[in-house]
């Protein structure tokens, strides 16, 4: 069976099982499952999850591993299925949306099919990817960002991304996912340190997270800080295929390019941030999602929570690794073009043209599919999201081989990334007005690294990560 669980498949009494009839089987394999199965307690391996997948995804191959409870339409509609299986098998429901499907998501998942029927009733797709939520994606803070963008620092990525790597996971359910998840509110806190527009919180209000909180980093807007911009990515880790004896606490999942890139990504866009005291015009919130390779549970359930608070989001970017360089890859950058909010999607595309194209940079665009990562969280709930990433996807994704060493070693693919980042956060955040009367530099390239306009922090333009 081409995705039998992997603890089944080497168990012994499952040779045994096989000359049982097929409801004994079953049965046998459940109670085997739950004695091997060891997941952290309030993870019972056998407790029913509800997943919502798309009905191609269903057809190629999740219906090996889930059993279809009902069919319906979101409001772009997209025929979804929504499926039951034990939750031991979502490690292979994770190798099979990597091996058969190339990519890191694919599905939400949900306590119960209530949940699962609820999501897709409400959910708010079609105004997310089309609606514009500003009236006006002006670029015009070069005299910012072109200095900025180049104080990105590969060595401060290439940092985070080996501290992050060197937990025994970042699983969802296990004490090292939570303690990665400690270490980065502290890592933000602390490139923060002296800011009192800036606080940081672990996100605890999901019911599907087990014990992993997300987090929030949040800098306070001087002018409209009801708007928001958020720019995200998961902290947590997996690996797909198991050997026998595996536990939430010793499965070996490095997840250096999944996605501690992105963290890492996004750690160096906040130090960029604060080095050069970013007092932005309307709220930037950083946000570093738990469970996504679980069926972005984190993100649903922030992007829920802000949807119940009618909290004004007017972007969100998302980083899904960022650090691997195909051999094959002909550019520097993907943009995600599906469900994802087409106005954004251009924003981006004139944020490349303005600060990327005139570097040498190329940027590709491609489909990733229903539920591909955190970005589809907030566009269900009605968000404008768009979500760029490396091109095609790291071939160690979900294993062991996850490292930065498969990765050249370095964090050079994600300085670009860092750079665009940087700018999708200062023209959507935009800049105080006291700080926005700055000369405009003299061209592109320009290394100075603030305008003096903006007040003097300590610490300003150090390489400092806080820990
Ligand atoms: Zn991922
Ligand atoms: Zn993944």
């Amino acid at each position: 069976m081409k995705f039998s669980h992997p603890m089944l498949w080497l168990a012994p009494a499952l040779l045994l099982a096989a000359a049982l009839p097929p409801q004994a089987q079953a049965a046998n394999q459940a109670r085997h499952a739950a004695e091997t199965a060891q997941v952290l307690p309030g993870q019972d391996p056998l407790a029913p999850v509800y997943i919502v997948t798309s009905s191609e995804s269903f057809a190629r191959g999740v219906k090996t591993l889930a059993t279809k409870t009902a069919v319906r339409r979101n409001s772009l509609g997209k025929t979804l299925v929504i499926a039951s299986m034990p939750t031991y098998r979502l490690e292979e429901l994770s190798h099979y949306m990597h091996e058969e499907e190339g990519r890191c998501g694919g599905y939400f998942a949900f306590g119960s099919q209530v949940e699962a029927e609820t999501f897709i009733r409400n959910d708010k797709s079609a105004q997310a990817v089309s609606t514009s939520f500003l009236a006006d994606y002006s670029i015009d803070k070069q005299a910012l960002v072109n200095p900025w963008m180049l104080q990105v620092q590969e060595t401060n990525i290439r940092a985070t991304i080996s501290h992050l790597s060197s937990y025994q996971n970042r699983y969802f359910a296990s004490s090292h996912g939570y303690n990665a998840a400690v270490w980065i509110r502290d890592t933000w806190l602390g490139i923060a340190a002296g800011r009192r527009d800036v606080t940081a919180e672990l996100f605890t209000a999901c019911t599907n997270c087990s014990t992993q909180p997300s987090v929030i980093l949040t800098i306070r807007g001087f002018e409209f800080p009801d708007e928001i911009v958020v720019l995200g990515g998961h902290l947590d880790s997996i690996r797909q295929s198991n050997p026998p004896g595996t536990t939430a606490e010793n499965m070996v999942a490095p997840g250096a390019d999944d996605d501690a890139s992105g963290i890492a990504t996004l750690t160096e866009i906040l130090r960029v941030a604060m080095a050069n005291g970013y007092r932005p015009k309307r709220t930037i919130k950083f946000m570093g999602y738990a469970a996504e390779e679980v069926g972005l549970r984190g993100s649903k359930a922030i992007a829920q929570s802000f949807q119940a608070q009618g909290k004004n989001v007017v972007g969100v970017l998302q980083l899904d690794m960022t650090n691997w360089k195909s051999p094959s890859s002909t550019f520097d950058i993907n943009m995600i073009s599906d469900y994802s909010n087409a106005p954004l999607q251009q924003f981006t595309r004139n944020l490349f043209a303005t600060y990327m194209t005139p570097r040498g940079f190329t940027m590709n665009e491609t489909a990733c599919g229903y539920a591909c990562s955190d970005h589809a969280s907030w566009t269900a709930s009605g968000f404008p999201a768009v979500m760029y990433d490396e091109g095609p996807i790291f071939p160690s994704l979900h294993t062991t081989n996850d490292r930065l060493e498969n990765m050249g070693g370095t964090a050079n693919h994600s300085v670009p990334i860092a750079q665009l980042g940087v700018a999708f956060m200062v023209e959507l955040g935009k800049v105080r007005a006291a700080d926005s009367t700055v000369p405009s530099l003299p061209g592109r390239g320009n290394t100075r690294p603030a305008d003096p306009a903006i007040p003097s922090l300590p610490g300003r333009g150090s390489p400092k990560r806080g820990n």
